[in-house]
């Protein structure tokens, strides 16, 4: 008879583990509390929009950025079928520009891909050139920076770099205000769950890296984003292949405690409307955001499973989207724009010239042609309008807010495109939930990367023989909180789930991160040097 494998949570990671047990024979059932699968990558319809028969408008929790070093997550869309004949993978279209915009200043555009023709050879040059006000030198020392993570070894980027902040390493305190601003917070920002402030060097540069090789030939991809709503073109058909392969689905089933005897796990508990009940299995799966997780980590679970005994000392940051519903489209650039001088630190997809083969008047009344989705990542802020950081205004107020700041940014010149007369509606991300009296909550906040954390986070092997962890604060090679490290980590708790289970089945594949070939003999001079206890050579002397 096949194990029986319980799957908590399912959103990416949860998901991921079903796909990979669900192919290997396993009998799955994935426990997920809300009403929908996707987790924070699930598109949010918006309540009561569609009129006439139409569909309601497409909303998101926050828009979907796939860089080119991802492999895990694309490897199982491409592993789950789409369309006739299709896959889910097939639904990611690439990206070629990143618009850094700033305020009262000319904005810049970055080609994002190796140039491949001569309009992209055009921008890169002008790239080039384009002063962002940062002194040379302080370039060169930036630039230096990346190129000591670059060579240097896996141990000292775990022993050395992992302890420091981003901030501390690229020397930003005694740096330019232009420097702090661009090559500081604007780089890193632009990517989830990162801030150079307090996220460590190893990862923050290591992430840094993987994307910049990723213009480094033409057959490379720096940025890829989804050809339609997510989950219409990515998280319901995997739904639905799944269901296919067995994998049953309890939609609205909340664990609310996980029970052992010290050595397994003996049951969990679960609630849903029909009331509370105990779910047995052979296997369990937590595939829970790490806010839920600390929660249920009882002092009976901390004593027979250790490595999750310091989940709470791991911090979480808000990251929630808006999107903008246009009676006009505005393409504003082909891929990411980064709103450098935004104090709520925002950065924006417009969705529709991705959208290849949606027809926009099927939603809402009709009259909506583009979408501009914004993340907001910085809720502490005071903004420019009401002076007050996100969390402590109205829905109405971060509008207001955010519109406002874009407009600092793309209307510099007294026109551009954003324009009051095209606003149809906004939608705020419904985890924003605002009590009265009292300032803001958010039910989905995000994993942020900070210095010295890796010794919290747990490997998805607990010591409870029966209990793996898969989720995006979970060790894997990705080592930020995103959807690739959701996927790697299920992949991670599958293949000690079938050692555990003494399967012969192929274990789920892993990609380490890539380290180009020409800096190997660069890093293994490093590696002397680490053991020898002197420091980089770019940093000695
Ligand atoms: C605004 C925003 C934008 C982002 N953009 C990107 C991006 O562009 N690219 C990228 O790679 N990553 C992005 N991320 C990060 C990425 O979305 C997450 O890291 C990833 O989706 C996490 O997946 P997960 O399965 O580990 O967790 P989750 O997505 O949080 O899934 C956990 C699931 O468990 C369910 N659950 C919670 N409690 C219980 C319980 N007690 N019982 C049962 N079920 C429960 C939840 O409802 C959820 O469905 C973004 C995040 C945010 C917030």
């Amino acid at each position: 008879m096949a194990h029986a494998v319980a799957v908590f949570g399912g959103g990416v990671a949860g998901l991921s583990a079903a796909h990979e047990l669900a192919e290997r024979g396993f009998a799955v059932d994935v426990y997920e509390s809300r009403a929908v699968p996707g987790g924070k990558a699930r598109s949010i319809p918006v309540a009561h929009s569609g009129e006439g028969g139409r569909l309601p408008l497409p909303g998101e929790h926050g828009f979907r950025f796939f860089p080119g070093f991802y492999k895990h997550v694309t490897d199982t869309m491409r592993r789950t079928p789409y369309g006739a004949g299709g896959n889910t993978f097939d639904n990611l279209q690439a990206a070629t520009r990143i618009l850094l915009a700033r305020a009262e200043q000319a904005e810049i555009t970055w080609v994002a891909r190796c140039p491949r023709t001569l309009e992209d050879l055009r921008v890169f040059l002008g790239e080039l050139f384009t002063p962002i006000g940062v002194p040379l030198e302080e370039v060169t020392y930036f630039v230096n920076c990346l190129l000591r993570v670059a060579t240097s070894c896996a141990e000292r980027r775990l022993g050395e770099y992992e302890d420091i902040a981003w901030w501390d390493f690229i020397a930003a305190p005694r740096m330019s205000k232009a420097y702090q601003l661009y090559l500081g917070q604007g780089l890193t920002r632009s990517l989830v769950a990162m801030r150079a402030e307090e996220s460590s060097t190893r990862t923050v540069g290591c992430t840094q890296l993987q994307l910049l090789y990723g213009l480094m030939g033409p057959d490379r991809v720096f940025d890829r984003l989804l050809s339609g709503p997510t989950s219409d073109v990515w998280i319901a058909p995997w739904v639905e292949y799944l269901e296919k392969l067995g994998v049953r689905f309890h939609l609205g089933c909340k664990l609310a405690a996980i029970g052992t005897d010290g050595v397994r796990v003996t049951g969990a508990t679960v609630e849903e409307a029909a009331g509370s009940s105990v779910v047995t299995a052979d296997y369990y799966v937590a595939a829970l955001p790490v806010e839920v997780m600390t929660a249920l980590v009882t002092d009976d679970l901390k004593r027979a499973a250790p490595s999750l005994a310091n989940l709470e000392k791991l911090k979480t940051r808000w990251m929630n989207g808006i999107q903008f519903y246009l009676s006009e489209d505005e393409p504003i650039v082909n891929g990411h724009a980064i709103y450098l001088d935004s104090p709520w630190a925002l950065t924006s997809i417009s969705q529709h010239q991705f959208w290849t083969d949606v027809d926009m008047a099927r939603y809402g009344d009709g009259r909506v042609r583009g979408i501009l989705s914004v993340d907001i990542s910085d809720w502490e802020a005071p903004g420019v309008v009401f002076g007050k950081p996100a969390r402590e205004c109205s829905a109405e107020e971060i509008k207001q807010e955010v519109w406002t700041q874009l407009k600092q940014h793309l209307n510099d010149s007294g026109r551009g495109p954003i324009n009051d007369a095209s606003l149809v509606s906004y939608f705020l991300d419904p985890d924003i939930a605002f009590p009265n009296p009292g300032t803001a909550t958010n039910a989905e906040p995000l994993l942020i990367n900070t210095a010295g954390s890796l010794q919290y986070r747990p490997e998805a092997q607990v010591k409870l023989e029966n209990l793996f962890v898969a989720s995006d604060y979970v060790r894997t090679y990705t080592d930020i909180a995103c959807m690739e490290a959701a996927n790697e980590a299920a992949r991670r708790a599958v293949n000690c789930l079938l050692a555990a289970a003494g399967s012969n089945a192929a274990p789920a594949q892993l990609w380490p991160l890539e380290e180009p070939v020409f800096l190997k003999p660069l890093q293994e001079i490093d590696r002397i040097r680490y053991t020898l206890g002197l420091a980089h050579q770019l940093a000695a002397g």
